[in-house]
């Protein structure tokens, strides 16, 4: 069967939307939407510029009362209603996620019941905001705190999976009572824009949430817009300075959410088979386009031939293809570019002498159209190079031995990221102890549980700042007043 892409574009041709008014202009201009699989374009796409962004967040600022206005209770019912239709509407949005990246469907379809975890959690916590009672002294006094929002948050957002990232921001940052302008890429215009359609519905006041995809000027337009309270950024470290730049113009706080170079730390304890199969996650899921993939494989010298052996047996078997086939476990890179920068790194990762065992070319055959690389393994790079360092977002992982725990702490920690680790040892003492010296925001021990609404996630170093989930994502969307009175 030749690849095709999923019938969800026959939606028609994607509008940018305003507070429900339709736009006409379409200031960042007009792009044909790429299917990944294929190599085919789907739509054109119109994207936001400044002029556009600007009317965003007229429309959010213009929302706020009107959203406060619900109050707490209002607040989380309407989050909950929300949570619904994307339930409701999880064929749909899951069909919309695998046209906009070529993700695999069986993968696209968890999008949607995540997403709205993410509302159903955040909505639990809207009508339990408060503050503190504080301790004072040596006047008799009354002082306590009141949380209140920021105001306009502006959610810049990576096109690796759109419904996830939206719902992250929206969860926390409506809950907390702010209203939110989100950016989504250029790459990923489609998902996103149907939440704001949805929470309309759900009877969040029009404005609540605004959603208009752009491209990097649009994201410098909404970092740098006067009327923005709070920017949170998802994406790449390089981007993030840039982001940082424009918000600087008003002062504006930020919150980094930033890539990663995770890495499997399997110490000689470690159950070999069950640790070499989660390692080699890092190169299937998301087509190793996430940003807590841990793509670094550190093996103690004892197992490395017997976790290389099972990570590439099974990488071998991986369904690699049509997003489509509810069998397939690894679809496309995002985009052309994509594509070729990675086999570029797998280029001069071979020039530079580390040694390719398994793949590292793009598929051929019937996919030879579409943006996809094999699953590929180094071992014996240069823990100073480009491999070992910088964030690939393809399928590639890298192997490295070590042969005691502060070695492998050491290598762990040796990159400017510091977003996950991934720890697998039998020793529940040693797992306590390496779990502290890991320099990275999450550690997962024997195992990951995936994306946990309830669970603080975020990172150290360059991988960010910002925490999204659990209630530090709450907090992230919220700042406290201080009140003092004579008593
Ligand atoms: P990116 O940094 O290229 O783009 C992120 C967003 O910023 C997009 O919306 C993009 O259009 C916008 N943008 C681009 N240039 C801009 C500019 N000059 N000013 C303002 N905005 C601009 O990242 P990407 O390729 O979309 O996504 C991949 C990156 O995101 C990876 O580094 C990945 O690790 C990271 N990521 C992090 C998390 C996390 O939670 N920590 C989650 C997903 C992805």
């Amino acid at each position: 069967m030749p690849v095709r892409p999923p019938a969800t574009h026959l939606i028609g041709a994607p509008a940018l939307r305003v507070a429900g008014d339709v736009l006409t202009g379409a200031s960042g201009g007009i792009v044909a939407h790429v299917y990944a699989a294929t190599g085919e374009p789907t739509v054109e796409v119109p994207l936001a510029g400044p002029a556009e962004i600007d009317q965003g967040v007229r429309a959010a600022r213009a929302a706020l009362a009107p959203w406060q206005g619900l109050g707490p209770h209002g607040r989380r019912d309407a989050l909950l209603r929300l949570a619904d239709l994307i339930a409701a509407h999880a064929g749909e949005l899951a069909g919309l996620q695998t046209l906009e990246i070529g993700l695999p469907a069986q993968l696209a379809r968890q999008m949607p019941v995540i997403a709205a975890d993410y509302l159903r959690y955040n909505a639990g916590w809207a009508d339990k905001i408060g503050g503190e009672v504080v301790a004072t002294w040596p006047v008799p006094s009354l002082d306590y705190t009141l949380d209140e929002p920021y105001g306009v948050i502006a959610g810049i957002i990576p096109w690796n999976g759109t419904l996830i990232a939206a719902a992250q921001l929206l969860g926390p940052a409506l809950a907390a009572g702010n209203t939110v302008v989100v950016k989504p890429s250029e790459l990923a215009p489609f998902v996103a824009p149907r939440l704001a359609v949805l929470a309309a519905q759900a009877g969040l006041p029009e404005g609540t949430v605004v959603v208009l995809p752009g491209a990097a000027a649009a994201g410098q337009a909404l970092a740098g817009h006067p009327g923005v309270d709070k920017v949170a950024f998802t994406g790449s470290a390089a981007v993030a300075r840039q982001v940082l730049a424009a918000a600087a113009a008003n002062v504006t706080p930020v919150a980094l959410e930033l890539g990663g170079k995770s890495a499997h730390v399997i110490l000689a304890d470690a159950d070999v088979r069950i640790a070499a199969r989660m390692a080699m996650t890092g190169a299937i899921a998301l087509s190793g386009q996430g940003c807590a993939n841990g793509t670094r494989v550190l093996v103690h010298d004892s197992l490395r031939d017997k976790v290389l052996e099972v990570m590439t047996a099974r990488l071998r078997r991986t369904p690699l293809g049509d997003p489509a086939d509810e069998r397939t476990l690894m679809g496309p890179l995002v985009s052309r570019r994509a594509c070729e920068r990675v086999l570029a790194v797998v280029d001069r990762a071979t020039r530079a002498g580390a040694q390719l065992v398994l793949g590292g070319t793009r598929a051929g055959g019937e996919l030879a159209g579409g943006f996809f690389v094999e699953p590929t393994v180094f071992v014996d790079a240069d823990p100073a190079g480009e491999l070992a360092q910088e964030e690939i977002f393809g399928p590639v992982l890298s192997v490295s031995t070590f042969t005691g725990d502060d070695e492998a702490v050491e290598l762990a920690n040796g990159t400017r990221y510091g977003l996950g680790a991934y720890l697998h040892t039998n020793d529940l003492r040693r797992a306590h102890r390496m779990s502290r010296a890991l320099a990275a925001g999450s550690v997962w021990v024997n195992g990951a549980p995936g994306v946990l609404a309830s669970a603080p996630f975020g990172g150290v170093k360059q991988s960010g700042s910002g925490r999204i989930g659990g209630l530090a994502g709450l907090r992230e969307f919220l700042r406290p007043k201080n009140v003092w009175l004579p008593v």
